[in-house]
């Protein structure tokens, strides 16, 4: 790998994105942009952890250890570097993956009265919002063999959590919306827990990117109360996914610019 591929796949690669992908949550903010956290390369009981996004690099003032991400990467995973450039990239590959089977059961949606029937039910009705949304249905099979025939190994899939243990689509019988490195899985059965992500992040606050321009937010907990509300005309809503805020989240919220946020 040359200097430029390994700079690419740095830049591709946000140390921040990399760590809070594995629950790391940055609490104690620093000047310029730095955070201070509890170290998740040993057993830190003071914060001693230094993140610099806007560098790329950490530094631990406990374990004297830091670099880049593919540093932090050989430490984490105990790996050397081209495990840990593979590892990378096999991450890096996700959000494409995510794509894919995002697009995969936005097809299937239409071909399902089932599904189709519970989004009514639900009072999700407007095309544009289904649109907008960009909502599917996992039928529950077809989704491993469409995504191996684009070449996605079976074990990729199975370390994504799209697909089981036992080689089954994890959303099957779901109304699935995308979110950004993550899907929300709806069930249609009382009989299935209700909820399901994909292991890691929710992300930040749904469709921020949208709404962080209104002065004022109207932030709901749940996505469907968000498709009712955008429905009916309100585009200045957001979505917690959730009771909690997470630090991502609160962020957002306080991004300098004054959002006057009414909680529903
Ligand atoms: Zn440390």
């Amino acid at each position: 790998m040359s200097r430029k591929e390994l700079d690419e796949l740095k830049q591709q690669i946000p140390l921040r994105d990399y760590l809070e992908a594995l629950a790391w949550r940055p609490t104690r903010r620093l000047s310029r942009g730095r955070w201070m956290e509890l170290c998740p390369l040993h057993d830190d009981h003071q914060p001693s952890f230094l993140m610099d996004p806007s560098k790329n690099l950490f530094y631990c003032y406990g374990c004297g250890r830091g670099g880049d991400v593919i540093r932090f990467a050989e430490i984490y995973h105990q790996v050397h570097f081209p495990q840990a450039l593979a590892l990378l990239r096999q991450w890096r590959g996700l959000e494409p993956l995510l794509q894919q089977a995002a697009g995969f059961y936005r097809m299937q949606l239409h071909r399902h009265t089932a599904a189709v029937a519970y989004l009514h039910q639900r009072g999700l009705r407007s095309p544009e919002l289904i649109e907008h949304m960009q909502i599917g249905y996992a039928p529950g099979g077809c989704l491993r063999g469409w995504l191996t025939q684009l070449g996605y190994p079976l074990q990729l899939l199975r370390q994504a959590g799209l697909v089981t243990a036992a080689g089954y689509d994890a959303y099957a019988h779901r109304i699935v919306f995308p979110l950004k490195g993550n899907l929300y899985g709806r069930s249609l059965s009382a009989a299935a827990p209700p909820h399901r992500f994909l292991w890691g992040s929710k992300g930040g606050l749904y469709r921020w990117e949208q709404v962080r321009r209104y002065p004022e937010l109207i932030l709901v907990e749940v996505l469907f109360d968000y498709a009712l509300l955008w429905q009916a005309g309100f585009h200045q809503v957001t979505c917690s996914l959730g009771t909690h805020l997470n630090t991502r989240q609160f962020q957002q919220l306080s991004d300098g610019t004054a959002h006057r946020v009414s909680r529903l």
